[in-house]
């Protein structure tokens, strides 16, 4: 047959996606559950495998027919006389597990299972898959699905489509995995529109073994693959995945739609941030972590996905605008300002030089407005002068085609100066005349071309967030040792009684074996031990009530700040016993008074699926109303509390601010990776709110001054 693919071909070299090339480039294939009924699965299976044209044999399997598809029909996987490597399995969900032993006894190495009824139906599908499963594994084979389309490979020496697809994808540099079947067939059909070609197709189903982690893997060692995407409904193991896309980092750009988006925050938040750190705002910050570029809709991950095949990386956030229109203009600038994106500021030397070639009333200024008289040639200068200007890292092109213009040789323009500006382009197209070809020679140039600037401009915004997110590899945890034995020793007794909010003596004495500062506190029975407390602190002082369940203590009339004598120290404890008079278990906290004045939130929760999250925000009694916090999943990288800080909107708050010098920011940052260590050495820990941390500029003293841990004994968790 002169084949040379095949037999030789060496399998599992791929790391920890070992086997994967039986089920991607198999040398024969079985579809076990092959029917003669035309509009069944087990039919379109079988003629999508002939149709795609697959290099090796395809074995139609079913003991009731004798022909399928004009192909003979093996009673069963035994019957075959050759090897069998991939097998696809159509049949009954409570008939699989003896199909996995018929695959494991005849050597085959993949195994995608169509059928429906696992776990998606309850416990006794979860029962069934985890046999289906187990005998996988025991006989070395990987399984895709159940509950899923199948998979596709189109290089040309293997045209594998061994799924119930409609559409046969163009072969190309794009790899793909969904969690589910029905979108994944029309996001097929999607990307053959937007001439996005497909190298790899899997529909995953269940992910019972291979799932978008094995994938992403396997994908990251294969030369044909530039670009991942992910449509995933959930995650399996967030510590494998981020694994996987660091090696992926700014190598092969990863794109995922993750639905679910606005599901509001279900969890109960007991704490200031649980209640910022809502599942999807998780979700979306360990996506970014992983430098995974996160699309809001499947449309909008075609567009990032053209972006980010053909277009180079941009240096920065900062857009120039070439227009022949003004309103488009404006929107498109008001639109990238929109998505966080920069306006250039051109140089001087730039507008001069514009100035010379620009008819007068035209706009040197950014968004440059060439007019509507704008020809080819007009574009042609303007790009080539402001694709010289430093301050601009990247350009937005705006045509809108009027009648006396050659639009094609205006989009020709485009390609070749943004070509040698070797700066990211995106353009949009409006209007009517000559748009045809203006829009084909564009995309031809690998150019994304859109019908409205606000598109244009959401395009650039994903192209720059990748590389920005590229740019921030994980890198390795900060080293710091806290006083484990300690901590250990509080919360095993504390475990030991079901767990709970920590009494504040012991919030204080877990925070200090971190080396986390709280401003020197005492605690103090009754009204006259406050005022002995309060002279041993010196004045002025602040005195706060404490009992069991008393959270929001301002609400309460339970703080009184600034007291500066016994007199008064006494009088506000008296009047809050009265107040508070039928609380058990009342006692007072006498605190010095923190010499900061901006508080700041700092702050950790611990999700079920990702683990620990660090928050830091504008923090205060008002935390909930500004909603100014940034987080990250744990562990933080070196940089990563800096770079919470920068990306609070009230950043500028932070610096120097009213006559006060910037705080000490490096003090926050080294909290902020001690709560990381904190939190990762003793898993017992929920979650832990220090609101407000006032904090002070550098030498003056930056503390907690409440705080907040709560416990959860491990076996609780389940
Ligand atoms: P709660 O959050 O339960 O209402 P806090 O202990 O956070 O009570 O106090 C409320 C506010 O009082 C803080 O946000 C802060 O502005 C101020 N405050 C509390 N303790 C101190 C302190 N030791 N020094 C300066 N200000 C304080
Ligand atoms: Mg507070």
């Amino acid at each position: 047959m002169g084949r040379t693919r095949g037999h030789g071909r060496s399998r599992g070299r791929r790391g920890g996606a070992p086997g994967l090339d039986g089920l991607f480039r198999p040398r024969s294939v079985a579809v076990v559950g092959a029917s003669r009924d035309r509009h069944s699965i087990g039919r379109e299976v079988v003629e999508n495998l002939v149709a795609g044209g697959f290099e090796g044999p395809v074995y139609p399997v079913n003991p009731r027919a004798a022909v399928v598809h004009s192909m003979h029909c093996y009673r069963s996987l035994a019957a075959i006389p050759g090897p069998v490597d991939l097998v696809v399995a159509v049949v009954k969900a409570a008939l699989v597990p003896k199909v996995a032993a018929d695959c494991a006894r005849k050597g085959v190495k993949g195994l995608v299972v169509v059928s429906a009824g696992f776990r998606e139906i309850g416990p006794a599908g979860a029962a069934l898959e985890d046999e289906v499963v187990g005998i996988c594994r025991r006989a070395g084979i990987r399984l895709v699905g159940p509950n899923c389309m199948g998979i596709l490979n189109t290089e040309p020496e293997v045209r594998l489509n061994a799924s119930f697809a409609a559409t046969t994808p163009m072969p190309g540099g794009v790899a793909f995995v969904s969690q589910s079947g029905a979108l994944g067939e029309a996001i097929l059909a999607d990307a053959r529109q937007a001439g996005l070609g497909i190298r790899m197709f899997a529909s995953v189903g269940n992910s019972a073994d291979v799932g978008a982690d094995a994938l992403c893997e396997y994908w990251a060692d294969d030369p044909g693959v530039k670009l991942i995407l992910l449509y995933l409904e959930s995650f399996g193991d967030p510590v494998r995945f981020k694994a996987v896309t660091e090696r992926l980092r700014g190598r092969k750009p990863v794109i995922a739609v993750k639905s679910g988006r606005t599901k509001a925050g279900a969890r109960a938040a007991g704490s200031h941030t649980g209640s910022v750190a809502g599942e999807d705002r998780v979700v979306d910050t360990f996506l970014r972590q992983c430098g995974v570029l996160r699309a809001a809709s499947l449309r909008q991950m075609f567009s990032y996905a053209g972006a980010l095949l053909h277009q180079p990386r941009p240096s920065g956030r900062r857009i120039a605008v070439v227009t022949n229109a003004g309103g488009p203009g404006i929107l498109a600038t008001d639109a990238l300002e929109g998505c966080g994106l920069e306006l250039a500021d051109l140089r001087p030397a730039t507008r001069r030089e514009l100035a010379r070639v620009l008819p007068p009333e035209a706009s040197v200024q950014n968004p440059v407005d060439l007019i509507a008289s704008a020809d080819a040639e007009r574009y042609r200068r303007a790009l080539r002068i402001v694709g010289r200007d430093p301050n601009a890292d990247a350009l937005i092109v705006l045509f809108v085609s009027p009648i006396m213009i050659d639009a094609h040789a205006v989009a020709r323009a485009i390609v070749e100066e943004t070509g040698r500006a070797g700066k990211p382009v995106v353009t949009c197209v409006m209007g009517r005349k000559g748009q045809r070809e203006a829009v084909a020679t564009l995309k031809e140039a690998g150019i994304p071309v859109f019908r409205f600037p606000e598109e244009a401009a959401s395009t650039m915004a994903g192209l720059v967030r990748y590389w920005e997110a590229a740019a921030e590899p994980a890198g390795r945890r900060r080293r710091f040792r806290g006083d484990r034995e300690a901590v250990r020793r509080i919360l095993r007794r504390v475990c030991g009684q079901g767990g709970g909010w920590l009494e504040p003596a012991k919030v204080r004495a877990v925070l200090a074996a971190y080396r986390i500062p709280f401003v020197p506190t005492k605690t103090a029975r009754d009204p006259a031990g406050a005022m002995a407390a309060a002279h041993e602190l010196g004045y002025p002082v602040v005195l706060k009530a404490a009992a069991p369940g008393l959270v929001h203590k301002s609400d309460l009339g339970a703080v009184a700040l600034g007291l500066d004598g016994g007199d008064a120290v006494f009088e506000a404890a008296e009047a809050m016993r009265r107040r508070l008079g039928g609380r058990t278990g009342l006692s007072f906290e006498v605190q010095k008074v923190a010499p900061g004045h901006r508080e700041l939130l700092l702050g950790m929760t611990r999700d079920p699926k990702f683990g620990p999250v660090l928050a830091v925000g504008l923090g205060g009694v008002n935390v909930e109303v500004l909603h100014d916090v940034s987080l990250r999943v744990g562990p933080l990288a070196e940089r990563d509390p800096a770079r919470m800080l920068a990306e609070l909107r009230g950043a500028a708050l932070l610096g120097a601010y009213r006559g006060e010098p910037e705080i000490d920011r490096e003090l926050v940052e080294v909290c902020l990776h001690r709560l990381d260590r904190l939190a990762a050495d003793h898993p017992e820990i929920a979650e832990i709110d220090l609101n407000p941390f006032i904090a002070a500029p550098k030498g003056v003293g930056s503390y907690a001054v409440d705080a907040r841990i709560r416990v959860e004994p491990l076996e609780a968790r389940g």
